[in-house]
């Protein structure tokens, strides 16, 4: 039974009480992180929206679930339960857990990359870019220009840009391209989806030259939300069908359980080779655990197959999506610059128009992630030019088109009532915009800088 509204499909067990802060508290607390929201105390937050990342509620079920762990530290139970999930919602032969999605990401990268390989993407993603540069591949963006447009409409912002794909395999030759990594909800892009025919049309073009598709499906759930809402044909799909058939056009993936899957840790390397299966499931015992726990407990793996059936379910996406669009509704109309459209998973303000008087290297979007901190308790983060790091060749900072603060929503967790005081904030900063001062980076870690660096104030 589908109603107007988008209210959720769940009632509240138990709560969480939140400490309020003064503005001197939050000016305090602010220093002492080097203005970087990632170095701040949870205690000192009143709406968390620095990642969906592992924050979102789990239910009942689930935590029901966590009583049934088997801690056993070979063919646990509760691995068996997860492998029937994957293989019922995703389709993909063989799976291995692993402790998060980066874990699946490092053990992809080593048994597919050689030195010298390129690994197209749309879009990149901070770890996962990563481990293809430590495994000796070079990574290539090939979404469509759209994508880099904050501003362009375009409903599937997701989508693979095949012409650039073709223009890599006339350079660098098809046998150089073990994988393309194809993203569902691209992160970096403001949450934008990638359309079914983009897909089938890469899959064929793909089948061609011999190259792989590797599905980051992180917030593939989502993803099927937009699909069922946008694309042609899907209307009466379930979002269950949709996210199979998604996974149906590619040959393996990487999971990072800690959004879609409603845990709070966990993630898996899904594959269909069962060569490549076997090289990893090696692998996966040097760097996480044997190949049924993967650096999982029991009850972790058994949380995360409940929460995999769950977050397939139709009511759940279009209550978890309908608050992000809600949220995302309310800016549009204070005629805040956000990306649009709306995103999956949160939405993402462009710092370079709220900021127009900052230069890029000022780091806009860190310094309004301070702001919107300081003046209410509620902490973004930054995703530009801190978090697209360096060229490793050249030693340059990357100069990435978008520069965006990301609000994202945690699943399950904060009500309508949150959303009001979120945009309430925002609105009295943008009030205040002229006023609001760069920074300067004045600590740098050498990988993944945007979790770590220090900045001050110009
Ligand atoms: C979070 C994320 C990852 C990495 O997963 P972790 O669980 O954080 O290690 C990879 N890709 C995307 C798109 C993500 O959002």
């Amino acid at each position: 039974m589908i109603h107007h509204s988008w209210a959720e499909p769940f009632k509240i067990k138990m709560v969480e009480l939140l400490k309020m802060t003064t503005p001197a508290q939050r000016k305090k607390a602010l220093q002492n992180a080097g203005y970087n929201t990632f170095l701040l105390k949870s205690e000192d937050v009143y709406i968390d929206l620095l990642t969906d990342s592992g924050t979102s509620a789990m239910s009942d079920q689930q935590w029901a679930g966590m009583m049934l762990g088997d801690e056993a530290y070979a063919g646990s139970k509760n691995f068996y339960n997860l492998e029937a999930a994957v293989k019922k919602y995703y389709g993909y032969k063989y799976v291995i857990p692993t402790h998060q999605g980066r874990g699946a990401e490092n053990i992809l990268s080593q048994i597919m990359i050689k030195k010298g390989d390129v690994i197209p993407g749309n879009m990149y993603f901070t770890t996962t870019r990563l481990h293809q540069e430590l495994a000796g591949g070079v990574f290539y963006d090939v979404i469509i220009d759209e994508a880099h447009d904050s501003s362009n409409l375009f409903p599937f912002k997701g989508n693979v840009d095949i012409g650039k794909l073709e223009r890599l395999v006339k350079k660098f030759g098809a046998k150089k391209i073990p994988y393309i990594c194809v993203a569902t909800t691209v992160n970096m892009a403001g949450g934008q989806p990638i359309s079914l025919g983009n897909l089938k049309d890469l899959r064929n073009y793909t089948n061609k030259h011999g190259i792989k598709i590797i599905l980051d499906m992180t917030r593939v759930a989502e993803n099927a939300f937009f699909i069922q809402q946008r694309e042609e044909g899907y209307k009466r799909k379930s979002i269950a069908s949709i996210v199979k058939e998604i996974c149906s056009y590619t040959d393996g993936a990487t999971f990072s359980a800690k959004k879609d899957a409603l845990v709070n840790i966990g993630g898996f390397l899904a594959l269909n080779d069962k060569n490549k299966y076997e090289e990893a499931s090696n692998l996966v015992v040097v760097y996480e655990g044997l190949h049924t726990y993967g650096g999982l407990a029991g009850r972790d793996m058994e949380a995360m197959a409940i929460g995999i059936g769950e977050s397939v379910n139709d009511n759940h996406i279009r209550a978890r999506i309908g608050q992000v669009l809600y949220l995302g509704k309310k800016l549009n109309d204070l005629k805040i610059p956000i990306v649009n459209p709306i995103g999956g998973h949160g939405i993402f303000i462009d710092a370079k128009k709220f900021l127009p008087h900052l230069k890029q290297i000022q780091f806009p979007a860190q310094a309004l992630a301070a702001e919107i901190y300081e003046d209410s308790g509620v902490r973004t983060m930054e995703r530009g030019i801190v978090s697209a790091g360096r060229n490793s060749k050249t030693g340059d900072h990357y100069y990435p088109e978008l520069e965006l603060v990301r609000l994202t929503i945690p699943r399950r967790v904060y009500t309508q009532a949150h959303m009001d005081v979120i945009a309430e904030s925002i609105e009295s900063v943008y009030a205040k915009r002229d006023k609001i001062k760069g920074l300067e980076m004045i600590y740098e870690p050498a990988y993944l800088r945007f979790f770590q660096a220090k900045f001050k104030k110009l």
